[in-house]
């Protein structure tokens, strides 16, 4: 029984391990592959791999044909496969079972105990042209043979695992985290107070706090402040919902002002209008990554001593007139959920200003009300940065504005591809505003946003809403005197918005798809 595969192939077969048939009696034992039973292919070359010196790496290379099989004889190693979306880290210990590799898969060999002998099977005899031994030429390659089919809308896993950039990113997370772990700081340390100032000069500020998560940074942010009981604090009614969740948990009041139907952003023109006797502040958002117009904003607060916060949860790296989103008002609150522009590996967040004092306030808030241990001069809270994240958030922010710009690109696909389209809204962007695309937001007239969402889902393309019941309408706010109808922009965003997959991970591809099937259903109807 045997039969060849088609050499021709390369399709999504996955790697995966095999198990040998072990013949073992008193004479010793015997392992087995059999072609057609245990490994689809049939050898034309036997190869093995031993005397490898400490340290040493293999691999680093792809076959473009080629099936492989191979068994750790004796001893042990760490084989890595990508095939540019989908990465694999097997670790061969055994001579009962092999690693089946097929075509298309990039190898890196590591970790090779001293004594191991790798042996290979190969369904072609050595051909150089069937190689790549270049990372970069191997991804074009193999993004140009794979059909993308689906797009998700996110897909964070992508960040350590895929390409050389996520390998690498991969890695040096790894070893970040596991300094962390022998380092015996737990809790703040060195980790932590490198990442705040990275973060601070960053930002372009004197400080960066880092806090628990975002909302908390919101919440210590006006603390800080003194804003709590008998305060309003302006926001936009067209915000995820931690920007009032903050102002409500302080003990203030949020007052809501309709956004710019074109932005989503704070309108600005509007902000006068709300300003009451009890107003202490306004927390502009930079929703979906882009700056919200601040000169204003600053002008009106100056002449009425108003504390400006810049909510800039979703613009890390965002510039207005090239200046960095968070070094614009008198502070600003930074998350770093997972999901954001610079995102941990769990919760955390920062406050960034430029103000001492206030940024040692935030500090002891954050940190029981205490700057001296078991002192504590304010009823602070525990809301501090984690060093693992800390750790790992410096290793993203090396990444950041690559990160940011690849964003960029793949937002003028969409610009470009999904242009002119009637019944279509595409984001604005503001002449002073180098957004950051946080998420493409797209508005769908007419209401067909569910028809879309629903077209793009049949068609295994992932959609979100940023977001579908405005401020004002949350369950959570019914005892506000809030009115339904008082923000029409921010009612008509909830209705229309939808926004399509965009993350540095992305692929021109997978973006194209998106496209691609976006214009079809216009086309069809
Ligand atoms: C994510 C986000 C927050 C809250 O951040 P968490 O870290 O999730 O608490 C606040 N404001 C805006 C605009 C956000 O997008």
């Amino acid at each position: 029984m045997s039969f060849k595969i088609n050499s021709q192939s390369f399709g999504p077969e996955e790697p995966k391990i095999i198990p040998l048939t072990l013949v073992v009696d008193e004479r010793g034992c015997i392992g087995v592959a059999e072609a057609g039973a245990h490994i689809p292919f049939n050898p034309e070359r036997f190869y093995f791999i031993t005397a490898i010196p400490e340290g040493a790496e293999r691999g680093g290379h792809a076959h473009k044909q080629l099936w492989q099989f191979l068994v750790a004889i004796r001893g042990s190693v760490t084989i890595e496969l990508t095939d540019g979306r989908r990465s694999y880290s097997f670790h061969l210990t055994n001579f009962d079972r092999g690693l089946l590799v097929p075509p298309g898969w990039w190898r890196d060999m590591r970790n090779f105990r001293s004594d191991a002998l790798l042996a290979v099977l190969a369904s072609r005899p050595y051909e150089e042209e069937d190689y790549i031994r270049d990372l970069s030429e191997f991804l074009a390659w193999s993004a140009s043979n794979a059909e993308v089919n689906s797009v998700p809308y996110l897909s964070l896993q992508r960040q350590v695992s895929v390409g050389q950039e996520g390998q690498g990113f991969g890695a040096a997370i790894r070893r970040a985290s596991q300094e962390v772990l022998q380092s015996g700081y737990y809790i703040g340390g060195p980790d932590v107070a490198a990442f705040e100032e990275a973060f601070a000069e960053f930002s372009q500020t004197e400080k960066a706090i880092g806090v628990g998560n975002g909302l908390e940074a919101l919440e210590l942010a006006l603390l800080a402040e003194g804003i709590g009981p008998g305060d309003e604090v302006i926001i936009p009614a067209h915000t995820f919902v931690a920007t009032a969740l903050a102002v409500v948990n302080v003990g203030a009041r949020p007052t809501l002002v309709d956004v710019e139907a074109d932005t989503g952003l704070i309108d600005c023109t509007r902000i006068e209008g709300a300003i009451g006797p009890a107003t202490r502040a306004i927390i502009p958002v930079h929703l979906y990554g882009h700056p919200v117009d601040m000169d204003p904003i600053l002008r009106l607060a100056e002449g009425r001593s108003l504390y400006v916060l810049e909510d800039a949860a979703q613009a890390h790296g965002a510039t207005y007139h090239g200046r960095p989103c968070g070094s614009l008002g008198h502070a600003a609150a930074f998350s770093f959920y997972p999901t954001k522009n610079l995102g941990a590996m769990g919760d955390a967040g920062a406050v960034t200003t430029s103000d001492l004092v206030r940024a040692a306030t935030v500090r002891k808030l954050a940190n029981y009300g205490s700057a001296t241990r078991y002192v504590h001069e304010l009823v602070g809270r525990n809301s501090r940065l984690d060093p693992v994240q800390a750790a790992i958030l410096s290793c993203k922010l090396l990444r950041l504005p690559a990160w940011n710009e690849r964003r960029r690109v793949l937002a003028h696909l969409y610009l470009e591809g999904l242009a002119g389209i009637d019944g279509l809204v595409l984001p604005a962007i503001r002449s002073w505003a180098m957004p950051v695309w946080h998420v493409f937001a797209v508005r769908v007239k007419n209401g067909r946003r569910e028809e879309l969402a629903r077209f793009l889902d049949q068609h295994q393309i992932g959609t979100n809403i940023h977001y579908p019941i405005p401020v004002h309408e949350q369950p959570c706010f019914a005892t506000q005197d809030w009115i339904k109808g008082s923000f029409p922009n921010a009612e008509m965003l909830s209705r229309e918005v939808l926004s399509l997959p965009l993350d540095p991970f992305h692929t021109d591809e997978e973006i194209r798809l998106v496209v691609r099937t976006v214009v079809g259903f216009f086309l069809r109807s």
